[in-house]
């Protein structure tokens, strides 16, 4: 089944300019802006500009170039906001949930950018 794009939700507002953001990062094809409500110290939401629901769905229908930025820019957000082990950061996560199961609120791809504290297991354990 193809996926349908909501274009009101909360990150097609923000990519329209009618909601503000603290942008981290922005280029001609991703939006990395803090996320209104932290879970950790660092906690970054990165956005292809694209009409994406989720990761498989970018994944699979955007362009080479967009896939290239989209990735570049998560990292560079991991030095930026000094997380990245490879610039002397302690860390980090990157989690992107997906439909129902994954607990997504926001029908719009985006990738969070977590560190700042240890975060912890990454899952509960089953049963
Ligand atoms: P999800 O549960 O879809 O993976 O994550 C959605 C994230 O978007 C949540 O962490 C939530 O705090 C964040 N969020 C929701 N609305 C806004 C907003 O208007 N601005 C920003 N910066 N983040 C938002």
């Amino acid at each position: 089944m193809a996926y349908a794009y909501d274009d009101t939700n909360i990150f097609a507002r923000i990519l329209r300019g009618e909601i503000p953001n603290k942008t981290v990062l922005e280029t001609e094809h991703t939006l990395a802006f803090h996320d209104i409500g932290p879970q950790a110290p660092v906690h970054v939401l990165v956005i292809p500009k694209g009409r994406y629901v989720n990761f498989d769905h970018f994944a699979s229908e955007a362009t080479a170039e967009e896939l290239a930025d989209f990735t570049r820019v998560a990292g560079e957000v991991c030095r930026i906001t000094g997380v990245g082990p490879g610039n002397g950061g302690a860390g980090y996560r990157t989690i992107s949930n997906a439909g129902t199961d994954g607990v997504q609120e926001v029908p719009h791809y985006h990738l969070h950018i977590l560190g700042g504290r240890v975060l912890g297991r990454m899952l509960a354990k089953m049963g």
